[in-house]
């Protein structure tokens, strides 16, 4: 049965039109690496790229950076380049803070938005940092904060909904939403929508302009390949902006940061979900990382995850026993780039994992998770994957 599986992962990888890509990753030799969903691998040209900002814009033109290496202006240009990746036109993606706190921002924004209404319908199956935020939310807005399974949403939304807080992408299973009938359906009740795209940016072609959705946050640290805690971005439709009214009302986020006026005045654009001095060395390693989705066609992207996650799929279900794995992650296309095995003793079996080489990681109580980033995951890579887990399950 493997033999059959490596002449498909050899031929599949024969003619992947992605292949020429893994050689712009710094991937130590021989690692398996499967947590591209968590933190996306090192792309060769940002260490040279971030010794520069470091040396030369910190260390030799000190403050002057500010300007001369146009500093105060990278949250909004970073958001800029970040913006065909998600479907934006220019102008609606800033780049700055947390996911967790962006989460914040935009749902007390979107919740004054839509008063009178209060009721905050919040994914039941989310991601827990925005479930958190989302609660103590409730507590200082007074809205009413009620867990909603995605699949129940149509039915929970009413005209007294106000917004709704959507994972694109279930975090623990792998399972992808129709992000166009949720909005759809939210927006038909009068309701607004604040996505969360942390698992689909750079995964899918991501269409918010056309979808018309009104507000999205998501990660750059995982599929998109920032860097360790590199800022999150910020989407806010353009049609929003002039209203925005989001909490954290810091000088950044003024129409002149720099007139140090006593009374704070929202700048015009994207630039109000702004807060504080941007975090310069996170956010301009993610400039430099984004410069390897410059040529990559999205679409191609997506086939070959989807391609990757089928294929681990199968070398799950042929070399482990059914009865010590099974796979939860759907068949169907409506599937981020993970697979998740429900396997006992997850955690013990990721750490034995990662002394043969293989990183993979997993969720409570019993979940592991294989991540596939198209731009430096192989077949092959998929394959061994799959055959260190089954040797493992079978010791
Ligand atoms: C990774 C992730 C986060 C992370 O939030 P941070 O503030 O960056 O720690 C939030 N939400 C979702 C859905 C995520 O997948």
């Amino acid at each position: 049965m493997t033999s059959s599986l490596e002449q498909r992962a050899a031929e599949a990888d024969a003619i992947d039109p992605l292949a020429h890509m893994r050689r712009r990753f710094l991937i130590p030799d021989g690692l398996t690496y499967l947590d591209g969903n968590s933190l996306g691998a090192l792309a060769a040209h940002v260490p040279a790229a971030v010794q520069d900002v470091v040396r030369r814009q910190w260390g030799e033109h000190l403050i002057g950076s500010w300007q001369t290496s146009s500093w105060w202006s990278a949250p909004t240009r970073v958001g800029d380049r970040l913006a065909p990746l998600l479907g934006a036109a220019p102008g609606q993606v800033v780049v700055a803070d947390s996911t967790s706190v962006n989460v914040f921002k935009l749902l007390v924004a979107a919740l004054r938005a839509a008063a009178p209404r209060t009721e905050l319908l919040v994914d039941a199956t989310t991601f827990p940092s925005d479930g958190y935020v989302a609660q103590s939310v409730g507590r200082m807005t007074g809205a009413s904060v009620v867990p909603v399974h995605p699949d129940d949403l149509a039915g929970a939304l009413s005209r007294g909904t106000a917004v709704v807080l959507a994972n694109h992408v279930d975090y623990r299973t792998g399972r992808l939403y129709d992000m166009a009938s949720h909005t759809a359906a939210a927006h038909a009740v009068g309701a607004l929508v604040v996505w969360d795209v942390s698992h689909s940016a750079g995964v899918l072609a991501l269409k918010l302009d056309r979808i018309g959705v009104d507000f999205a946050v998501g990660a750059t640290y995982k599929f998109l390949g920032g860097g360790p805690g590199a800022p999150a971005f910020s989407y806010v439709a353009s049609r929003w902006q002039p209203r925005l009214d989001q909490p954290l009302t810091g000088w950044g986020g003024a129409a002149d940061p720099f007139a140090m006026s006593g009374q704070f005045e929202a700048a015009a654009g994207i630039d109000r979900m702004r807060v504080g001095t941007p975090d310069i060395l996170s956010l301009l390693a993610l400039d430099a990382a984004l410069d390897v989705w410059d040529d990559v066609d999205m679409a191609q992207v997506r086939a070959k995850g989807l391609a990757l996650t089928g294929f681990f799929m199968d070398c799950v279900r042929e070399l482990l026993p059914p009865e010590l794995a099974e796979v939860v992650t759907t068949r169907g296309d409506d599937r981020g780039h993970q697979v998740s095995v429900r396997v006992a003793a997850a955690a013990t079996l990721v750490g034995r994992l990662a002394e043969r080489g293989v990183v993979v990681d997993w969720r409570p109580p019993d979940l592991l998770r294989a991540g596939f980033a198209p731009l430096y995951t192989s077949y092959g890579d998929a394959l061994r994957g799959a055959q260190v887990i089954a040797d493992l399950l079978s010791e």
